[in-house]
């Protein structure tokens, strides 16, 4: 008797387990704070599409009108609502919650004024710090969509790229649902998590986001991958290695001719000699020596990347002369060097120009991100 609870409560334990474990598919929604960069004592919202309602914490239900002016402000950590310049409760905690398939609400900080911005779900408004502390509490799906609007729209306007665009922000969002957990949400609005400044309202966004649903992209080993992109890669990308020192066995260097010929394929770069060996010379090398300096102003990657110039790390010299990437050749050009580069951004994972280049050659959405990162799998959770 004792050996079959024993194995009845193990039966519990591990159902009970199975059941706390998110999946891409089964999150109901996540906790956004929005304008988390931002100190704000009052905000308008104003409905846009579908039914609203009020819930404070005194159990109060308050429906809105489709035109009402709902302003909130805080109170010394209390909040007043307002309805068409009416108070109408004062309380410590506001829902704001949709009924119905659909809901976009505006929501415009008065104080201090900042341009508006559309959202759509739910959202709570609770005090912190003499501030408001709004948090978006929306369906997966529709903040993945706002996130790739946010971050990449304007490039193109084929539907794969934006696909492959939500399955990445989706690996990210399944990777940090804990960054923020001790202040309550999930992720924040801005590029410390991913930038997420509007709801969607391109049709090829929201699309991609939708077709996708649940698809995320493992390692070998079932890990759920980190997705890292960068503009152009210049035609060959980076290994994550070169750049951070971390061996990642997905994030290694392929040859890319998709990135070739696109917008950010190519750039020049023209500094004065002086201050180009100067800067080597702080670094303790002697450029006295005709051999180094001439290794410093003929410098070539012409036969491939090289990660450093004379065991200087190219990512420093990128970063201090802030250059596009570190895939550059020198040459002396009267007074000065000229640079002569390829590619914009780390490197590292996939090329966003090369990727929209396969997108509209006509490759498959999941064929894009194999060719990026080596040995994953685009898997429905
Ligand atoms: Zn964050």
């Amino acid at each position: 008797m004792k050996k079959v609870l024993l194995i009845i409560s193990l039966l519990f334990t591990t159902l009970s387990i199975c059941k706390a474990q998110n999946t891409a598919s089964n999150i109901d929604n996540v906790r956004i704070r929005i304008f988390s960069d931002k100190q704000i004592e009052e905000v308008l919202f104003v409905p846009s599409f579908g039914q609203y309602y009020i819930e404070t914490d005194k159990g109060e239900k308050i429906k809105v009108n489709k035109t009402a002016k709902v302003k909130i402000k805080d109170l010394d950590g209390s909040l007043e609502i307002k309805i068409n310049d009416s108070t109408i409760s004062k309380t410590s905690k506001i829902n704001l919650i949709a009924t119905g398939l659909k809901a976009f609400f505006q929501i415009a900080p008065i104080k201090p004024q900042i341009t508006e911005r559309r959202y759509e779900d739910n959202l709570e408004i609770t005090s912190k710090n003499n501030s408001l502390f709004i948090i978006n509490v929306v369906k997966p799906d529709n903040y993945l969509a706002g996130v790739v609007q946010s971050e990449t729209w304007g490039a193109t306007t084929n539907i794969d790229f934006f696909k492959i665009q939500a399955i990445c922000c989706r690996n990210y969002m399944m990777n940090n649902l804990e960054k923020h957990s001790n202040e309550g949400y999930n992720l924040c609005d801005g590029v410390h998590c991913q930038a997420y400044k509007t709801r969607a309202n391109k049709k090829e966004v929201t699309e991609g986001a939708y077709k996708s649903k649940g698809e995320i992209i493992i390692d070998s080993e079932g890990n759920i991958i980190e997705t890292l992109f960068h503009s152009n890669s210049g035609g060959t990308t980076v290994n994550a290695k070169d750049v951070w020192g971390k061996e990642v066995p997905y994030l290694v260097s392929v040859e890319d001719s998709f990135s070739v010929e696109c917008k950010n394929y190519q750039w020049e770069k023209y500094i004065k000699l002086r201050d180009w060996l100067n800067y080597f010379k702080g670094k303790g090398l002697n450029i006295k020596s005709k051999e180094i300096e001439d290794a410093l102003i003929n410098f070539s990657q012409e036969s491939g990347r090289k990660t450093e110039i004379l065991g200087i790390p190219l990512t420093t010299v990128r970063k201090d002369f802030n250059l596009k990437s570190t895939y550059f050749n020198v040459q002396k050009w009267g007074g000065e060097v000229k640079l002569t580069g390829k590619g914009y951004g780390h490197g590292v994972g996939m090329s966003q120009e090369g990727a929209i280049k396969m997108c509209e050659e006509g490759y498959e959405y999941w064929e894009v991100i194999e060719h990026y990162f080596k040995g994953v799998k685009v898997i429905k959770q």
